[in-house]
């Protein structure tokens, strides 16, 4: 019977897993991905644990270029929230575009991890669908603070004289929604 042992790494801010297998008939160390997408290092009869652990550690290039893609553990938006999210959009420009002189030339909902919303320099606004699960007041911020955004592209103080012109509480809001995590 071969023994074997699992190892956890840290691989390209994954984390995976790497059995290794004793085998009589192993020669030297062996990195291979089966089919099933498991990462396996074969390990010479007399060669210690600890040899093939610190062999893993100098292998991490040949791991990163070889795990399987990741599962999608997030989910995007399904059609319904996406449809939910442009309607929200909307509505809070419809509020509050009036009060900014320049105008968006593209909205699109977007499916970003890290980012509320985001302007281009090309007047395109994004928004994140998942606005959908924030409280509407700082889906309010996001929106004016890309709309400000259109009319300067930096985050100077004219840039949040312009925000504060909007809604004069918007450093509260600010602080509130780095609590949700995901932009500035
Ligand atoms: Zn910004």
């Amino acid at each position: 019977v071969p023994q074997h042992r699992i190892v956890m790494l840290e691989v390209a801010e994954q984390t995976v897993s790497v059995k290794l297998i004793r085998h009589h008939w192993s020669r030297r160390m062996t990195l291979t991905v089966n089919a099933a997408g498991e990462i396996r290092l074969s390990v010479p009869p007399r060669t210690p644990w600890l040899l093939a652990e610190e062999f893993l550690r100098r292998s991490h290039g040949w791991i990163a270029s070889n795990i399987p893609a990741e599962p999608t553990l997030r989910q995007g938006p399904t059609a319904a929230q996406k449809r939910q999210a442009r309607q929200l959009i909307a509505a809070k420009l419809a509020r509050w575009q009036p009060e900014f002189a320049k105008q968006p030339a593209r909205v699109r909902i977007a499916n970003q991890s890290s980012r509320w919303g985001s302007a281009s320099t090309r007047g395109t606004l994004s928004f994140n669908w998942r606005l959908i699960e924030l409280p509407e007041t700082l889906v309010d911020y996001v929106v004016v603070h890309e709309l400000a955004h259109l009319v300067e592209a930096n985050h100077g103080t004219h840039f949040w004289g312009i925000v504060e012109d909007a809604l004069p509480d918007y450093r509260e809001l600010r602080r509130r929604l780095k609590a949700f995590a995901l932009h500035d």
